[in-house]
């Protein structure tokens, strides 16, 4: 069952738990994502971003995740990650995208706000829920998302407040101190800026950059707030160390037990994470 990510998410933020915002760029993401979320019968979130429409279009995601879910009777949301470009996003809800994210975190304040806003509107009236950014995540290691010069830049509280009322989106991405792909050294993440976020701003939010964040971490900053999480880089680094250690041992596969492993090696990460986010329910 697709649905937009409000209902969800809003219902998260009452009962806190998060839900997990899992990355894919091809069948077996899409099928690892799909299978964890009905073995564990728990809602989630498919996301696509626009950098990887090379690998993929919003039809062939849409028409897939659509047939790959349809015994699965909990929620599931097909959302665009990342999207810098309005037209993309327009794009993505015509093949049937349920949620988007317009992120114009890096444009000038006021500008990000017009553009947010339009975005918002027009998704709305096609019963599609919006997510956008405001600050800026630092670049890990192996990140894919980010850029090597991306500086973090953490969210002014204050400006949060302004943003939503303006906008009406149905939530927030708050950078805090996670980082798009893996840590460089130990993370700091500012729990306190969240809380004073929480104080002025009263819709869901995101955090990007789940993968590694220390577990403890990220059920403090689910008390507080955050109702997405967003794992993509640690799938992938995951599924590729399995990969190089069985492929290293001598035996022989065929392309389709490759894909065959490919999923199971995604679902172990997608488990962990939905496990971990259902636990503190
Ligand atoms: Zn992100």
């Amino acid at each position: 069952m697709l649905v937009n990510m409000k209902e969800i998410l809003n219902d998260a933020k009452l009962d806190k738990y998060a839900i997990g915002s899992f990355n894919v760029y091809n069948y077996e993401t899409i099928k690892g994502v799909l299978e964890s979320i009905q073995e564990r019968n728990f809602p989630a979130i498919i996301s696509f971003g626009e950098k990887y429409l090379e690998n993929m279009h919003f039809e062939s995601v849409c028409s897939l995740v659509n047939s790959l879910s349809k015994d699965i009777e909990v929620p599931v949301v097909l959302h665009l990650d990342h999207c810098n470009n309005p037209e993309n996003v327009y794009k993505a809800i015509k093949a049937g995208f349920t949620s988007v994210m317009y992120d114009g975190s890096s444009l000038p304040y006021e500008e990000n706000v017009s553009n947010t806003a339009k975005v918002v509107e027009i998704a709305h009236a096609c019963n599609v829920s919006v997510e956008a950014e405001l600050g800026s995540l630092g670049a890990g290691v192996d990140s894919h998302e980010g850029n090597l010069e991306d500086k973090e830049i953490y969210t002014d509280p204050l400006m949060a407040k302004d943003f939503v009322q303006r906008t009406k989106v149905d939530a927030l991405a708050v950078s805090i101190g996670t980082v798009h792909g893996m840590y460089k050294g130990t993370p700091n993440i500012r729990v306190d800026i969240l809380k004073e976020i929480k104080e002025k701003v009263d819709i869901p939010f995101v955090l990007h950059g789940g993968s590694g964040t220390p577990e403890d971490v990220l059920v403090d900053c689910i008390e507080n707030g955050i109702c997405k999480i967003n794992v993509n880089t640690e799938i992938s680094v995951h599924t590729i160390e399995k990969m190089k250690e069985l492929l290293s041992n001598g035996q022989k596969y065929h392309l389709s037990e490759i894909s065959l492993l490919q999923v199971k090696f995604i679902k172990e990460v997608v488990d962990k994470y939905m496990k971990l986010f259902c636990k503190t329910s």
